[in-house]
């Protein structure tokens, strides 16, 4: 039998075949592709099989991300939205949730995972985005800014704070995630424009005007702590993120490579001038680190170990900024040729940066690890 991982690999090469630069100048993702990827449980492949996923571990799953992360930052970042939605219906969900939300993300239907707000980026404790129940139904109002996926999603996994019926402060409720199908009255969606980078992922703003849907589409009950909820949300972003910036680094180091064996100045090929071959020796040395420390937090998740918060913490941290700081080194490297705004390494560049924001800034990361650190002291 095939191994689902190198089947799966496989096809989406052939799937996204040299097309990704196309996206990115057209700021869009082929709709019947990202169905296609999806109707076969390949946009959350972590998911298990009775589920209609690919129950890919935790390994297996970031080797995967890594390779679409290679080839299409775009398509990575849906594929991130997507497990993130499922991963967090599998951890919150009430079992009948998840048999009636998972088959539905593993079988076509496209999803996004809405946090952030306009006063609420890096502090998700500000949300101002309010669920009240009525009956048999939940009330949303508010809103999300720079939602992954929002432009293709059917699906909106959203957060907010749950306010109990005669507590309008909501001093009583806790966090509550909620599915939101995208077409329910009251949703809004309105796409950014021209984001610097993974420019096809379908960036959204979304407004929530009195949004009813039934009281089952809350994930495990009303009163959450928002911290727990939001980190084990965004666990699995992290992890995403993490392996797609290493896919960002093996994308960077081959092409820097290549040019500098080809190209000749002076007489010689650039990398033997020592200053460009320093340059090849960080990109290995950062795509190789990247790789460990996901590789690390990998087994943690798979291992069930207790340190996989902070592992995963360290992973996306370092493999972001490694991402960033060796795009930048690739575009170096190839100088005028990579130059050009449609290049691998030119948007690779631009998509690397935008690992350093997304699922906890570098800032936030190094303040979560901090605290480990005096934690661990106390
Ligand atoms: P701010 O919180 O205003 O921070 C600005 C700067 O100050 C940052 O450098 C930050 O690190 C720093 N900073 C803030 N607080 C502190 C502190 N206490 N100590 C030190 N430094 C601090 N959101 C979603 O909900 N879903 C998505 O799918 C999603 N996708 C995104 C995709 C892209 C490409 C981008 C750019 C954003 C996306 N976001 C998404 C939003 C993203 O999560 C936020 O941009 C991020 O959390 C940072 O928030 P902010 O932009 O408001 O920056």
């Amino acid at each position: 039998m095939t191994d689902p991982l190198s089947f799966a690999t496989t096809e989406v090469t052939g799937l996204i075949a040299d097309d990704a630069e196309e996206w990115d100048r057209t700021g869009l993702l082929p709709v019947d592709l990202l169905r296609k990827l999806g109707s076969d449980g390949r946009l959350c492949a972590q998911v298990p099989v009775g589920y209609g996923g690919w129950g890919l571990n935790s390994a297996s799953n970031g080797a995967y991300t890594a390779h679409v992360g290679g080839l299409c930052s775009s398509l990575r970042s849906v594929m991130t939205s997507q497990g993130m939605a499922a991963w967090t219906v599998e951890r919150f969900g009430t079992a009948e949730q998840r048999s009636v939300f998972l088959p539905l993300l593993t079988g076509g239907e496209l999803a996004a995972v809405g946090f952030s707000e306009r006063g609420a980026g890096s502090d998700l404790a500000a949300m101002s985005t309010r669920v009240r129940r009525e009956g048999d139904t939940v009330v949303l109002d508010g809103h999300k800014v720079w939602v992954t996926a929002a432009h293709y999603a059917d699906l909106l996994v959203l957060f907010g704070m749950f306010e109990e019926e005669g507590d309008p402060e909501g001093q009583e409720g806790g966090a509550v995630a909620v599915v939101v199908p995208s077409a329910t009255r009251g949703v809004g969606v309105e796409r950014v424009p021209e984001p610097l980078g993974c420019r096809a992922a379908g960036h959204a703003h979304i407004s929530l005007d009195e949004v009813r849907v039934p009281l089952t589409h809350v994930l495990g009950g009303t009163a959450l702590p928002l911290p727990l909820l939001v980190t084990t949300a965004l666990a699995y972003g992290r992890m995403s993120v993490a392996w797609g910036s290493v896919g960002i680094l093996r994308g960077c180091l081959t092409a820097a490579a290549r040019h500098a064996a080809a190209r000749e100045q002076f007489g010689v090929p650039l990398g033997e001038h020592q200053l460009v071959a320093r340059h090849l020796a960080e990109l290995l040395v950062a795509e190789q680190t990247a790789t460990r420390v996901c590789e690390h937090a990998a087994r943690c998740w798979d291992e069930g170990s207790p340190d996989q918060v902070m592992a995963t913490v360290l992973a996306k941290h370092i493999s972001a900024g490694n991402a960033a700081r060796g795009a930048a080194t690739a575009v170096q490297v190839l100088a005028s040729a990579g130059a050009a705004d449609s290049h691998l390494v030119a948007r690779a560049y631009r998509d690397a940066k935008l690992m350093e924001i997304i699922e906890g800034s570098n800032e936030i990361c190094q303040l979560m690890l901090a605290r480990h650190v005096l934690g661990s002291a106390a």
